[in-house]
């Protein structure tokens, strides 16, 4: 897309160059050349502009398919009461990891049957 643009404005450049030395109608001529010459410019001022920096938020949510009941949560391995901060989610899956004994587990649902 960016070199259609500067292709697109060395044409411009060498009409408008070519209006600016031709031999007829001096001040028309000289018109259309500066305004051809103007565009040239303002096409590859606009190729050659960083385009903006695209901010992403990616939002994680659990779905969650069987009865939730409110529990605190304690590590399997010490029993020590676990923050939000020791639940990451990774790869779609909720994983404990115990800041007292650095226990790492996945969480899993309980069967509702
Ligand atoms: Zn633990």
């Amino acid at each position: 897309m960016k070199s259609v643009f500067v292709v697109l404005a060395l044409v411009l450049a060498v009409l408008g160059v070519i209006f600016l030395i031709g031999s007829q109608g001096l001040i028309l001529r000289l018109a259309v050349g500066t305004v051809l010459l103007a565009s040239a410019v303002a096409l590859i001022v606009a190729a050659t502009r960083r385009p903006r920096l695209e901010q992403r938020t990616i939002v994680q949510r659990i779905e969650l398919s069987g009865d939730v009941q409110q529990q605190e949560l304690t590590c399997r391995n010490c029993g020590a009461a676990l923050g939000p901060e020791s639940v990451s989610v990774r790869a779609g899956a909720a994983f404990v990891t115990c800041r007292y004994c650095g226990a790492g587990y996945q969480l899993e649902e309980a069967p509702k049957w």
